[in-house]
């Protein structure tokens, strides 16, 4: 496995596989890598020539600095993992890199920055618009694999892609929880034992929601949430929103055989964790 840091690097390694008309895949990630991230390796080993991953930490997609200083690094096991899985290259840039100009870039991302996590975390989703741009313009991929834990991200580099024209197929892969269903994240990593019994509270009572959708209708249930989850140790919800399955947007009714989606985020002591379930009603 090829681990790189320039672009210019980059793209003499993979101007061999262009030229061969070799498919490209690519994980972008964060690094502090877990089964979660692995699966999307597994899954673009299985369907591209070339896996391509890499490891960035954005800092423009951080609203809050101390989330920025506090996000776990372990560089050394993450290319392990990666090696064992299969990829081929791993990009790992530096800001100067990644943003060799000072450029004050925006995109017209619509309404779907402005709802949850574009809502409470400003900003937010240009940051994730502007690096995967960025990360798409240097790797060129055939296919690039993203998580439905983060699903509303995907509706965000969905948005950037029409408006870029990179020519990349976004592949969703399905969330990978923990054996107590807790969604794998690498925020994980910074809950303590006792906040880590908490965390599995919020699938718990997210899997229970549409009944309660059914029996108390969507207001209903957002009290039900709020009330289960903050009554857990460490837990509080920050929010909770049902909403359409395809546009994201609020559902306002609930009527019987619609396609529905609930994405909440709650802290577990200062971690902020998020998840979401689609289902039909
Ligand atoms: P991150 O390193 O958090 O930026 O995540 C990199 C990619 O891994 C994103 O596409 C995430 O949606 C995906 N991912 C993170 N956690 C999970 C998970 N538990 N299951 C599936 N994909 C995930």
């Amino acid at each position: 496995m090829k681990v790189i840091e320039k672009v210019i690097e980059l793209d003499g390694f993979l101007a061999s596989f262009r030229a061969g008309k070799k498919v490209i895949g690519f994980v972008p990630t964060m690094g502090a890598l877990h089964r979660g991230h692995l699966s999307l390796v597994g899954k673009c080993r299985e369907e591209c020539d070339v896996v391509c991953a890499s490891i960035f930490v954005n800092p423009l997609q951080f609203n809050d600095k101390s989330d920025f200083a506090h996000y776990p690094r372990t560089l050394e096991s993450d290319l392990e993992m990666l090696e064992n899985a299969g990829c081929d290259l791993v990009f790992v840039p530096d800001v100067n890199e990644m943003y060799p100009v000072q450029e004050n870039k925006s995109y017209a991302l619509g309404e779907i920055e402005n709802v949850m996590e574009g809502k409470y975390r400003p900003g937010h989703y240009q940051g994730v618009a502007r690096v995967v741009d960025r990360l798409f313009a240097v790797v060129r991929p055939a296919r690039a694999y993203f998580g439905a834990k983060d699903y509303q991200q995907i509706m965000v580099i969905k948005k950037m892609i029409e408006i870029t024209g990179h020519d990349t197929e976004v592949e969703i892969c399905p969330t990978v929880r923990e054996h107590d269903g807790l969604a794998m994240s690498s925020r994980n990593m910074r809950l303590s034992e006792a906040e880590r019994r908490s965390a599995p509270a919020i699938y718990m009572a997210l899997s229970a929601l549409p009944d309660i959708i059914r029996s108390n209708g969507i207001e209903g249930a957002y009290d039900w949430f709020a009330n289960y989850i903050n009554n857990v140790p460490f837990l509080s919800t920050e929010y909770i929103q049902v909403t359409a399955s395809d546009t994201l947007m609020p559902a306002g009714s609930a009527e019987k055989g619609q396609l529905l989606a609930i994405f909440v985020s709650v802290f577990c002591g200062k971690v902020r964790l998020i998840d979401n379930i689609f289902f039909v009603l």
